[in-house]
């Protein structure tokens, strides 16, 4: 398996993690925002996308009477399962873009949605 390390502190992460949340990963140890790169993501995508056409054709050949809905059912499955797993087995990762940090005024939080709409005024 391959292993992803921090590019910054070297420390591990660990495969689910890094799959589970390929757009933002925080380093565990010095907190640096990572991503999976995405030549991963399109290896994994192609990879579960293989796997469903693969199993549409193996499945396709029984000929039943759910025959015509069973393939693709299968198929995605396949997909579904395959490309996470492909992500987890191939995924770099680098350091992602960054933040925009500077954002104007009134940040829009889901914290101080409720609270400043409605709660706010009455009293
Ligand atoms: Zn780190």
């Amino acid at each position: 398996m391959a292993v992803r390390v921090c590019p910054h502190c070297k420390a591990e992460i660990s495969a689910p993690e890094a799959a589970a949340r390929s757009n933002d990963i925080e380093c565990p140890k010095c907190g640096t925002r990572l991503e999976v790169a995405p030549g991963s993501r399109t290896i994994s995508t192609l990879a579960g996308l293989v796997a469903g056409a693969i199993v549409w054709r193996l499945s396709a050949g029984s000929t039943s009477d759910l025959g015509g809905v069973l393939p693709t059912l299968y198929a995605f499955l396949a997909f579904g399962i395959v490309s996470p797993l492909a992500l987890m087995f191939t995924a770099n990762l680098r350091n992602a873009p960054a933040v925009p940090v500077a954002e104007p005024a009134h940040a829009p939080s889901p914290a101080g949605h409720g609270a400043g709409g409605h709660g706010g005024g009455h009293h």
